[in-house]
C-alpha cells in the first residue's frame, strides 16, 4: 500500500494565500491587500514593505533560497529570472536575507530578447514586471531548491503590454464595469464585482522517454514528422475512460499531489481518446488565477513525466491519424455575491436577465467570430481545427434544444412562453435510481458550446496559453454588454425595451448557432451560406486581430492599443514561421543521417542477398527480393528529390524578410513539402527491416507507455 495522502492537509500547502497572509500581516494590512484582491481596488504602495517581509519570512521557513518574478512573455510559455534573498556580504563577511516592497512589487528582467513584435527597440531592452496580487505567489521545490514564485505583468518602459496577463487583466476589468451596469438594470445594486470563471480541461500524450530521446522530431518539434500508421489505433475506442495503466496511475498520483501543494484544484483525470493520451481538469477558478494556474498544470506534468521515465507531449498533434489534444476552456461570469450570469435556472424563458446575457454573448461572438478563433491559432493547433476530429474552425455556438426552442419562441411569435424540461430518465434497470435528466444532450462538436451554466470553447490548443481566448471573450462581451446597458438604461418602459432588444439581438445573430455535427461537410456548406467566416489555419486568423472592428473594440475598453495589437500580429507570423522552419530542418536533419542511411544498408542486405543466393542457386525464385529492391529504390529516390525540393525551399523561405509574406510562403510552399516528403517514408517504415529502422514506431510510442 503506498502512503495515505491528507489531501485537506496538503492542498495549498506552498502558497501564500489568504489563510497565510491573516495569520503572518498586521490586521491593517491584510484588510488593505484583502480588498485590492476582492474588489479590484488599487493596491496601497505603503504595504508593499510589510508583505514583501511576511511573504520572505515565510519562504525562507520553508527553505527558500531565491524569489523570482514569473511572468508569461509571448513565447507563449512562462519565464523566470532568480534572485536569492541574500543581501550584499557587511564587512565581517555576513549575508542577512533581505527582500523589499519594491523588490516585490516591481521587476526589471532584460526585456531585449523576448518577442516584441517592433514595439521595443533592442537599444531599450526595458521592461519591467508588476505585481499581480490577485494570484497567489507560490514556491516552486525541485532541483534548484525552494523558490519563491511571484505572479507578474510584464511591460515595456512605456507601458506597452509585452506579455498575456497585462491585457487578460484589462479585459476583466472591462467585463466588470458592463456586466455590473447589467445587474443593476435588473435591480440589483448589491453585487460590487463580477469576474470570469473559467476551468480548463488539458489534454496530453505521454510516452516513454527513452523512445522519446530516440526521435529527434519529438525533441526538436514537439510532434512526430514521420511515421507510418500501427496496426491499430484509436478505431476500437477502448483507451477513452479505459482502465488507468500502473505506470501512468503512479505518475497521475504525483502530478496531483504536486499540484495540489501548489494550491491547483485538480480534480478529474482520465484516459482520453488516443491511446496513451489523458486529460487533467482543475475546478474552475478566477480567470488570472486559472490562466496562472494552468501554465503550473502544463509544467508540472512535464516535469513529474522526468520522474517516472516519461515524457508528457502537449503539442496539438504529436501523432498523425490519431486524436490530438486541446483545452476545453470553461467559462462563466460570476458576481462576488454568487450570482453567475450564465444561469438560465428553471424555466429560461422567464429568466430575462439571462436571455439578455445570452443574447448579448451570441451578438458578441457572431461579430468578433473571426478573433475568437484566432485567439485559438497556434502552430500545433492548424493540424487540429477543420481537420475531422476536432472543433472546425468555423466558429459557431451549440445552445442546446431548450434553449432553442425559447430562441424560436422569442423569434417567431415574440414571446417566450414555456421551457423544455429535462423529465427523468428511466433506466429500466429496478434496481438503479431513474436520474433526472437534462433539459439538453451534450454535443461534442460544436467549438462553442453552453453547458448547462457556462459556456465551453473547445478551439484552444493543448500547449497553448488559455489567456488569449479568454482575452477575447471578455471583452467582446463586455462590448455587447456595453452596448445593451447603453440602450435599456435610456428606455424609458424597460420591460418593453429589454424584450425588444432581446428579440431584436437573437433575430440578427441567429446565423451563429448551430446545434448539429460541427465535423460534417454539410455543415462547412451550410456555415458558407450563413457567412460564417471559415479560417482555415493560423495564417488566414492572424489579421483579425489588429481589423478594424477589433481595433475599436480593444482601444475602446482599454485591453490593447493599436500598436499592441499590430506588434501581436507580426509575433504570430514569426511564431509561426520559425515553428515551421524548425520542423523542416527537423525532417531534413532526419532524412539525410538517418532515413536515407538504413534504407541504403536495407537495400544493400537485399542486393547481397539476391546476388548470393543467384550465385549458390541459379535456378531459385528471387522474384520476392528483386521486387522489394525496386519497391525500395523507388521510394529511396522519391525520398531524395522530396527532400533536396524541402532543403531549396526552406532555404528560399528562410531568405524572405517581410513577416507576413515569410510566414505565407511557409504555410503555402514548405507544409506541402514536408507533406510529400513524409509519403515515401511512412511507406518505406513499412517496408524496411524494423531492425533497421532508426526510430521508434508509432506502435512503439503509443502502445507500449
Ligand atoms: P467535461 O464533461 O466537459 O469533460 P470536465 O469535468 O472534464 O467536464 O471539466 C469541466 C470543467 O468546467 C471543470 O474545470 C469545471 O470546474 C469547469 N466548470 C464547471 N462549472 C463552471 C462554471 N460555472 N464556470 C466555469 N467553469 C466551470
Ligand atoms: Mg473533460
Amino acid at each position: 500500500m503506498s502512503e495515505v495522502v491528507n489531501v485537506a492537509e496538503k492542498f495549498g500547502k506552498n502558497v501564500f494565500n489568504e489563510t497565510v497572509m491573516r495569520e503572518r500581516l498586521p490586521k491593517s494590512v491584510f484588510k488593505k491587500l484583502k480588498k485590492t484582491v476582492e474588489d479590484g481596488a488599487e493596491l496601497d504602495p505603503s504595504i508593499a514593505d510589510v508583505v514583501a517581509h511576511a511573504m520572505k519570512d515565510w519562504a525562507i521557513e520553508r527553505g527558500a533560497t531565491h524569489y523570482t518574478h514569473w511572468f508569461q512573455p509571448l513565447t507563449g510559455i512562462t519565464a523566470e529570472k532568480h534572485d536569492s534573498f541574500i543581501s550584499a556580504p557587511t564587512i565581517e563577511g555576513k549575508v542577512i536575507m533581505e527582500f523589499s516592497g519594491k523588490e516585490l512589487v516591481k521587476g526589471e528582467p532584460d526585456a531585449s530578447s523576448f518577442p516584441s513584435g517592433g514595439l521595443r527597440a533592442t537599444f531599450e531592452a526595458r521592461g519591467y514586471t508588476a505585481w499581480d496580487c490577485t494570484s497567489p505567489a507560490f514556491l516552486r521545490e525541485d532541483a534548484i531548491g525552494v523558490t519563491l514564485c511571484i505572479p507578474t505583468a510584464f511591460c515595456s518602459y512605456t507601458g506597452e503590454a509585452l506579455d498575456k496577463k497585462t491585457p487578460l487583466l484589462r479585459s476583466m476589468e472591462a467585463v466588470d464595469e458592463q456586466a455590473l451596469r447589467i445587474l443593476k438594470l435588473f435591480g440589483n445594486t448589491t453585487s460590487k464585482r463580477v469576474t470570469p470563471s473559467v476551468g480548463p480541461e488539458q489534454e496530453y500524450f505521454l510516452v516513454d522517454h527513452n523512445k522519446y530521446l530516440q526521435r529527434k522530431d519529438l525533441i526538436y518539434a514537439g510532434r512526430t514528422l514521420f511515421g507510418a500508421m500501427p496496426p491499430k489505433g484509436q478505431e476500437l475506442e477502448d483507451h477513452y475512460f479505459g482502465a488507468i495503466r500502473e505506470r501512468v496511475a503512479a505518475y497521475m498520483k504525483e502530478v496531483n499531489e504536486e499540484l495540489w501543494k501548489l494550491g491547483v484544484p485538480a480534480k478529474t483525470q482520465h484516459n482520453e481518446v488516443a491511446p496513451a493520451q489523458h486529460e487533467l481538469a482543475p475546478i474552475f477558478e478566477q480567470v488570472n488565477v486559472a490562466v496562472d494556474h494552468n501554465h503550473l498544470v502544463m509544467e508540472i506534468l512535464k516535469k513529474v513525466a522526468g520522474r517516472h521515465g516519461l515524457n508528457c507531449l502537449l503539442h496539438e498533434k504529436p501523432f498523425a491519424g490519431v486524436n490530438g489534444s486541446g483545452k476545453h476552456n470553461n467559462w462563466s461570469l460570476t458576481s462576488d455575491n454568487g450570482i453567475n450570469l450564465l444561469n438560465p435556472g428553471e424555466t429560461p424563458h422567464e429568466n430575462i436577465q439571462f436571455l439578455l446575457v445570452l443574447s448579448c454573448i451570441l451578438k458578441a461572438v457572431d461579430k468578433h467570430a473571426d478573433l475568437l478563433r484566432e485567439s485559438a491559432a497556434d502552430v500545433g493547433n492548424d493540424h487540429r481545427l477543420g481537420a475531422n476530429e476536432a472543433p472546425p474552425a468555423i466558429i459557431s455556438v451549440f445552445i442546446g434544444e431548450q434553449l432553442e426552442d425559447v430562441v424560436d419562441q422569442l423569434c417567431s411569435t415574440g414571446e417566450a412562453t414555456s421551457s423544455k424540461s429535462g423529465g427523468t430518465l428511466k433506466t429500466g434497470v429496478r434496481t438503479l435510481p431513474d436520474l433526472s435528466k437534462d433539459a439538453t444532450d451534450r454535443n461534442r462538436t460544436s467549438p462553442f458550446a453552453f453547458t448547462g451554466n457556462k459556456f465551453e470553447f473547445r478551439m484552444v490548443g493543448s500547449a497553448d496559453s488559455i489567456s488569449s481566448p479568454n482575452v477575447v471573450l471578455n471583452t467582446i462581451t463586455a462590448e455587447a454588454f456595453k452596448e445593451a446597458a447603453d440602450v435599456l438604461e435610456k428606455a424609458d418602459d424597460f420591460d418593453t425595451a429589454v424584450h425588444d432588444l432581446i428579440k431584436e439581438q437573437l433575430a440578427a445573430h441567429r446565423r451563429i448557432i448551430f446545434n448539429g455535427n460541427g465535423y460534417s461537410d454539410a455543415w462547412v456548406e451550410e456555415a458558407e451560406k450563413r457567412g460564417l467566416p471559415n479560417l482555415k489555419s493560423m495564417i488566414d486568423a492572424i489579421p483579425a486581430l489588429a481589423t478594424e472592428a477589433a481595433v475599436n473594440m480593444f482601444e475602446e475598453f482599454k485591453v490593447f492599443t493599436k500598436a499592441e495589437l499590430e506588434s501581436r500580429v507580426e509575433i504570430e507570423y514569426e511564431a509561426y514561421t520559425k515553428a515551421i522552419n524548425i520542423e523542416a530542418r527537423t525532417m531534413i536533419d532526419m532524412t539525410g543521417k538517418q532515413l536515407i542511411p538504413a534504407v541504403v544498408k536495407y537495400t544493400t542486405i537485399l542486393a547481397d542477398s539476391l546476388g548470393k543466393i543467384k550465385s549458390a542457386c541459379p535456378d531459385a525464385d528471387t522474384s520476392v527480393q528483386e521486387e522489394l529492391l525496386i519497391e525500395v529504390s523507388a521510394y529511396l529516390s522519391d525520398m531524395k528529390v522530396a527532400v533536396s525540393a524541402l532543403i531549396e525551399l526552406t532555404d528560399k523561405c528562410s531568405a524572405i524578410s517581410e513577416n507576413k509574406e515569410q510566414a505565407t510562403a511557409y504555410h503555402d510552399e514548405v507544409v506541402p513539402a514536408m507533406a510529400a516528403l513524409r509519403a515515401p517514408a511512412d511507406k518505406l517504415e513499412m517496408i524496411v527491416d524494423k531492425d533497421l529502422w532508426p526510430l521508434p514506431s508509432y506502435g512503439d510510442l503509443i502502445f507500449e507507455v
